[in-house]
């Protein structure tokens, strides 16, 4: 063993500290089964390390990177001119690794921080301007709304720290028809294992809990309709000519809440007429405050009467829940109710937040709830199956003939984060951007020279006009690291990479406002929302 190969092992390998992560402290491996901790040894001492270690880099250390087969030429489009060329038999490993993209932070701890991060910027940029966005949009009648499920049957909660049911609902007895008392006198505390869970599983409604999840989609649809046609009878003008006087924009995150629900987050924006660039200044009148108001009435009004599980069945009618709560949000210049006010900062960081969250992350997949809500869903697909063949209509022409696909996200189809076409920039822009940065920064360490600001201007400003095209044929090889090992390292230094940012950006905060204040707790994390 070479001194350099041991400093390295010593460099990497698990050590035992009390101190802050920082740079130059070792990676924290966790407990390894003795295998995998063969193949970190293995892969520290292996003589391609620095080339493993610079393909990690590269891709930030994703957990499973896609890898392919093949090369690329940079073409200058103007001229022709092949600038680079890159073809993977030339790199050490043989392969070209691509990040995984996957948001759920589960998967991929890093390129769910990408996404967040992504996703922040997106959603900043709509609320203060920045990215190609007009700063005047910081200016428009802004509003954070939470639209939550109503209740299915009771469920313990934290309550903020308060005791978690010490009362009967009017006209219920202290036991159910079940035998199961309806009181919990525990004041619970995260990760205590009733949390989400119905205090009777046998009282609980989990046909209707999964209809509403079903149709989740389709509510929020309809609230959007609703809210464009409660602002037009606001301005006095008929529905069709609202886009002449006012446009709504909004990005919106679903969550799930411990009870396997999922409910919405969601800033609202109101722009001006719509034009080209849309981002227009809003009418005079329209304040953050009386659009708190309008999206509180159009939410409480909406709703949707849903087809009927099966033959026999009652049709349920699907609400909101009545948890719901829309706030004015605070802007430089906007004074409106600063008490309930939040700061762009804080909303932008609660979705990017949620956004990277998934049905594993915040319920109890293997609890008694959520094996129920499955077997109810294979319950409800049973029946269908046994009523198609009977009469039949193809399973697929079923209203929820597509349930069973869906069983993992507990009944949810929609999306995890969307926003209406004005709202900011794209995922697509900030991606692209990206890559635009990297390549340029690669450039610059070749030439060996720094990237100047200058140059940063340049990659935010030329969306249209790229004068570089990338051409080339990769064929897929396979995803993930070569072992366990390889996985665990890149983990690892991730994670490593997460704390040491974490400890700079506040280092950075105490030095710009002498002290650090951070609102960690989320609404939902107090319970605010739970029932
Ligand atoms: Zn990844
Ligand atoms: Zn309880
Ligand atoms: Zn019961």
């Amino acid at each position: 063993m070479t001194r350099e190969t041991r400093e390295r092992v010593w460099d990497a390998v698990p050590l035992r500290s009390t101190e802050q992560a920082g740079e130059g402290q070792p990676l924290d491996l966790g407990h390894l089964d003795a295998a995998t901790e063969a193949q970190v040894l293995a892969r520290l001492l292996s003589r391609d390390f620095d080339a493993w270690s610079e393909a990690a880099a590269r891709v930030g250390h994703c957990a499973k990177p896609v890898r392919l087969h093949g090369s690329s030429q940079t073409v200058d489009t103007r001229t022709g001119e092949v600038l680079s060329s890159f073809s993977s038999s030339d790199s050490p490993l043989g392969v070209l690794h691509v990040r995984c993209g996957n948001r759920r932070a589960a998967d991929c701890p890093s390129c769910s921080r990408l996404y967040a991060a992504d996703t922040f910027h997106l959603i900043r940029a709509g609320v203060t301007g920045g990215r190609g966005v007009p700063e005047e949009v910081g200016e428009n009648p802004l509003v954070f709304a939470t639209l939550t499920a109503p209740s299915f049957g009771l469920v313990h909660g934290t309550r903020g720290g308060r005791t978690c049911r010490p009362f009967t609902l009017r006209g219920q007895d202290r036991v159910c028809e079940h035998g199961r008392p309806t009181v919990c006198h525990a004041r619970h505390a995260d990760g205590d294992e009733p949390l989400g869970q119905p205090l009777c599983r046998d009282c609980y409604d989990y046909e209707s809990h999964l209809v509403w999840q079903w149709w989740a989609p389709e509510l929020w649809r309809r609230f959007t309709i609703d809210l464009r046609r409660t602002l037009a009878k606001q301005l006095g003008v008929i529905e069709s000519r609202l886009a002449e006087l006012v446009t709504v924009q909004y990005a919106k995150v679903a969550e799930y809440q411990l009870r396997g629900i999922v409910h919405f987050h969601a800033l609202i924006r109101l722009d001006g007429p719509k034009t080209i660039d849309g981002f227009a200044p809003a009418p005079a009148g329209l304040t953050a405050a009386l659009l708190a108001l309008l999206v509180e009435q159009a939410g409480a009004g909406v709703s949707f009467d849903a087809p009927s599980l099966h033959e026999g069945d009652v049709t349920r009618r699907l609400r909101f829940g009545a948890q719901f709560d829309a706030r004015p949000i605070a802007a430089a210049r906007r004074t409106d109710d600063p008490d309930r006010a939040l700061t762009p900062e804080q909303v932008a960081g609660y979705l990017a937040k949620y956004a990277t969250k998934s049905a594993t992350d915040s319920t109890n997949t293997h609890g008694p709830h959520a094996r129920r809500l499955r077997a109810t869903i294979v319950t409800i697909v049973d029946r269908q199956r046994a009523e198609s063949a009977a009469s039949d209509q193809p399973m697929a022409e079923h209203p929820y003939g597509l349930l069973f696909k869906w069983r993992h996200m507990l009944g949810f189809r929609g999306h995890f984060s969307t926003k209406s076409r004005r709202y900011s920039v794209t995922l697509g822009q900030l991606r692209r951007r990206r890559v635009r940065y990297e390549r340029a920064l690669a450039a610059a360490h070749r030439e060996g020279r720094t990237l100047h600001v200058r140059d940063l201007d340049d990659l935010l400003q030329d969306d249209a006009e790229e004068t570089t095209l990338v051409v080339g044929q990769w064929t897929y090889a396979g995803t993930g690291w070569d072992t366990d090992g390889d996985t665990e390292l890149a983990k690892a230094a991730a994670a490593r990479a997460r704390e040491y940012a974490q400890e700079r950006a506040a280092a950075r905060n105490e030095q710009r406002t002498g002290r650090v204040a951070s609102r960690k707790e989320t609404d939902c994390e107090r319970g605010r929302f739970g029932r």
